[in-house]
C-alpha cells in the first residue's frame, strides 16, 4: 500500500532541483552512461526497465544503446516530464513511460535488463533497493542483467579537527567571551544525529570495514530489514578521534561476474571524469561507482556520525564493536542507526536516525 510517507517522498521528486543535482553529478550520470555503453551487447534489441527513471535520462541512455524497448518507471509526477522529453527526443516508440509504483504498474513480458539509479546516502537510506528487488522477482528474466550488480557500504573511523573547532571550540571564545556553557548544546546540535558531508582521504584513520555486500541478484527484502556488522580496526597514525564515516560503491558487471565483462567493448574503456574506475584482484576491470572520500565527491557525499568528544588514539590503538543499520519503524526510509564501540579500555553507545 502506499502511505503517506510513500506520497511526501514521491512528492520530493517531482521537484526539478533534485534531479537536476543527480544529472549534474557528472560521476554519477557518467558512469552510469558509460556503464550502458559497456554492456551494450546485452542491451541491444533486449527489453529493459528502468526503475525509478526521473527524467527519463537513464532510459534514453539505453535506447541510444540500442535497447528495443524500455519501460520508464517512476511514481513521481516527474514521469509527466520524462514522457515530454520522450516525445521530444522520437523516442515514443522505444520509450514507455508508465506513471506509478513499481509496485503497482503491469508490464505484459519478461525483461532483459533492470537499471536504476537506487542508491541514498549510506547507500541504503530512502531504502528504494527493494523495489529494484520487486522488478527483479517479478519481470527480470532467468540470466537478465542488472545495472548496478552489486554494492559495498563500507565505514572507517575518522578524525575532523577543524569541524570539531568550529562547531564546538568556537563556542569558548566568542568575541573575548567566555560562551563555553553553551558548549554541551552546541556539542548536542552538531553531533547529535549524523551529517552529510564531503571529507578527504586525509581524514580516514585507517583501512576500511566492509558493512554490507549487497549482490543486486540474490539479495532480499528480508536481509535489508536489519544489518549487522562488527568491526576491529587499528588507527594508522595517532589523532584525536571524532567519529565514523559511511560512503559505498556500486560496480557494473555481469550475473554472477561471468559473461558480461569478458564481452565488454574495449572502446568504452575511458574515463572522462576520472576516478570511478578500479583495479580489482579480477583481471576484467570491473566498472565502479564510488563515494569514497578519497575518491571525486559526488552529490552523496559521506555520511558522517560524530561523537560529543574527541577519543585521543594512539598509532595502532584498535577501535572495535558494531554497527546496526535498521529500517525506522516510523518510516521504512529513515534509518537507525546503533553503534557500539570500545578504544583504550573505554566503551561508547551511540544511537541516531538518519531522516
Ligand atoms: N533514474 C533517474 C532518477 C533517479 S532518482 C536518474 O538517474 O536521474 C530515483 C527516482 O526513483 C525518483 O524519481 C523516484 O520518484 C523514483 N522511485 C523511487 N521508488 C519508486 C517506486 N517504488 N516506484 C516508482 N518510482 C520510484
Amino acid at each position: 500500500p502506499c502511505t503517506d510517507f510513500d506520497k511526501a517522498y514521491f512528492q520530493s521528486y517531482s521537484h526539478v532541483g533534485i534531479h537536476e543535482e543527480m544529472i549534474k553529478d557528472r560521476v554519477r550520470t557518467e558512469t552510469y552512461r558509460t556503464a550502458i555503453l559497456h554492456h551494450r551487447s546485452h542491451i541491444e534489441g533486449k527489453v529493459v526497465v528502468d526503475v525509478g527513471c526521473g527524467t527519463g535520462i537513464l532510459s534514453i541512455f539505453c535506447a541510444q544503446a540500442g535497447a528495443k524497448r524500455v519501460y520508464a518507471v517512476d511514481a513521481s509526477e516527474i514521469a509527466l516530464q520524462a514522457d515530454e522529453v520522450v516525445k521530444a527526443n522520437k523516442l515514443s516508440d522505444k520509450i514507455i513511460v508508465l506513471h506509478g509504483r513499481v509496485e503497482d504498474v503491469q508490464i505484459d513480458e519478461e525483461v532483459d535488463v533492470i537499471i536504476s539509479e537506487w542508491m541514498g546516502y549510506m547507500l541504503l537510506y530512502e531504502s528504494m533497493l527493494g523495489s529494484v528487488i520487486i522488478a527483479r522477482d517479478r519481470w527480470l528474466r532467468p540470466g537478465g542483467l542488472i545495472l548496478p550488480s552489486n554494492a559495498v557500504l563500507y565505514m572507517a573511523p575518522i578524525t575532523h579537527p577543524n569541524r570539531y573547532a568550529e562547531s564546538v571550540d568556537f563556542w569558548r571564545n566568542v568575541y573575548g567571551i567566555d560562551m563555553s556553557p553553551i558548549l554541551p548544546l552546541a556539542k548536542q546540535c552538531a553531533f547529535e544525529e549524523p551529517s552529510v558531508e564531503t571529507i578527504s582521504g586525509e581524514n580516514v584513520l585507517t583501512w576500511p570495514h566492509v558493512v554490507k555486500h549487497v549482490d543486486c541478484y540474490t539479495i532480499t527484502i528480508k536481509e535489508l530489514e536489519s544489518i549487522t556488522s562488527n568491526f576491529k580496526f587499528q588507527s594508522m597514525m595517532r589523532a584525536p578521534f571524532h567519529g565514523f564515516a559511511f560512503w559505498f560503491d556500486v560496480e557494473f558487471s555481469g550475473p554472477a561476474n561471468n559473461d558480461a565483462s569478458s564481452s565488454v567493448d574495449e572502446s568504452t574503456k575511458t574515463n572522462p571524469s576520472g576516478g570511478h574506475r578500479r583495479k580489482r584482484a579480477n583481471p576484467d576491470e570491473a566498472l565502479v561507482l564510488s563515494t569514497a572520500p578519497e575518491d571525486p565527491p559526488t552529490h552523496w557525499q559521506q555520511t558522517m556520525i560524530y561523537f560529543y568528544d574527541p577519543i585521543d588514539i594512539e598509532q595502532d590503538q584498535v577501535i572495535d564493536g558494531s554497527v546496526t543499520l535498521t529500517q525506522s519503524k516510523e518510516n521504512a526510509r529513515f534509518m537507525n542507526i546503533h553503534l557500539e564501540y570500545a578504544s583504550g579500555g573505554r566503551s561508547f553507545v551511540k544511537e541516531c536516525v538518519l531522516r
